[in-house]
């Protein structure tokens, strides 16, 4: 077999440094990519001393338009590279009516544009040799746009229904798909004070998420549900989503608004 190669991004803390430690530990190379270089690099050292892979690091803020671009060269010239999770994302918002508008703009570049366009720089070769990888970390609260706040929601909804949308292109050409939706995750996206005000019942250990995402990676599932005691409350939701699709778009409006 080929030796995998997988580039993480958001790879310097939280739910992206245990997939690198993972996969490192399943003896794929890693290309780590984040924003804070010292991070990044102690843990390549760590990852190569302890697993013996080729770990390299790419310094790059991926709400930046130039870091965005080298790293996309990256997936897209590095004919290596067998797999790619989309994880580096933020929150951190306010109440809509208080947002700040740089804010939001860094949430959707990161959250939104980041993951389209890495997406989209290995998915002509991953769907032409008919192999490779996307994992993309999504959240389950693109499956309750109106229990949290408004931007960030909606952005992991979009990344949802991409990967959705990919898997029905690509997974039909040999290219592995796969949105996971964490839930409250102990990782630095939140503060000390946040989660303590959390109900632990409902915080899950990083290393647990990712290590049943992985599970689910590797029992074929286009969407992982980390909590979810039974995937059939979520294929029931999609059931009943597909259900509404043969009135969804009819020569005649509905009866109501005639
Ligand atoms: P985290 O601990 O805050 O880590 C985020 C990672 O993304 C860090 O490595 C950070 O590194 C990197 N990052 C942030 N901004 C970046 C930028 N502009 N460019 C490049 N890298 C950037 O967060 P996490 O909890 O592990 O979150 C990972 C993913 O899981 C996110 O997409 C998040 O939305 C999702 N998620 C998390 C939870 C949760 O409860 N933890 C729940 C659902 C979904 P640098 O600071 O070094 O750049």
């Amino acid at each position: 077999m080929t030796k995998q190669t997988i580039l993480i991004t958001g790879a310097s803390d939280g739910i992206g440094a245990v997939y690198a430690d993972r996969f490192a530990g399943r003896g794929a190379n890693l290309i780590l990519v984040a924003r804070r270089a010292d991070k990044l690099e102690a843990l390549a050292a760590r990852l190569r001393a302890d697993h013996g892979v080729d770990v390299a690091t790419i310094a790059a803020d991926l709400a930046n338009p130039d870091d965005l671009a080298r790293v996309e060269a990256r997936l897209r010239d590095d004919a290596a590279i067998t797999g790619l999770v989309n994880n580096a994302g933020i929150a951190g918002e306010t109440s809509f009516a208080e947002a700040d508008a740089a804010h939001l703009t860094g949430m959707i570049a990161l959250n939104i544009l980041a993951v389209t366009r890495l997406s989209a720089a290995v998915a002509p070769r991953f769907a032409a040799s008919g192999a490779g990888a996307i994992v993309n970390i999504t959240s389950v609260t693109a499956l309750m746009p109106d229990g949290f706040t408004a931007v960030y929601p909606a952005s992991k909804a979009y990344v949802l229904a991409f990967t959705e949308a990919l898997q029905a292109e690509l997974g039909a050409r040999g290219v592995r798909v796969q949105a996971v939706l964490p839930g409250i995750t102990r990782t630095p996206i939140w503060d000390a004070a946040q989660l303590a005000g959390i109900p632990a019942a409902m915080v899950m250990e990083v290393t647990d998420m990712v290590d049943a995402a992985l599970a689910g990676f590797d029992a074929g599932e286009v969407v992982t549900i980390p909590a979810l005691p039974d995937m059939a409350a979520y294929d029931a939701y999609v059931a009943a989503r597909a259900a509404l699709r043969p009135n969804l778009s009819l020569a005649r409006p509905a009866p109501r608004y005639l």
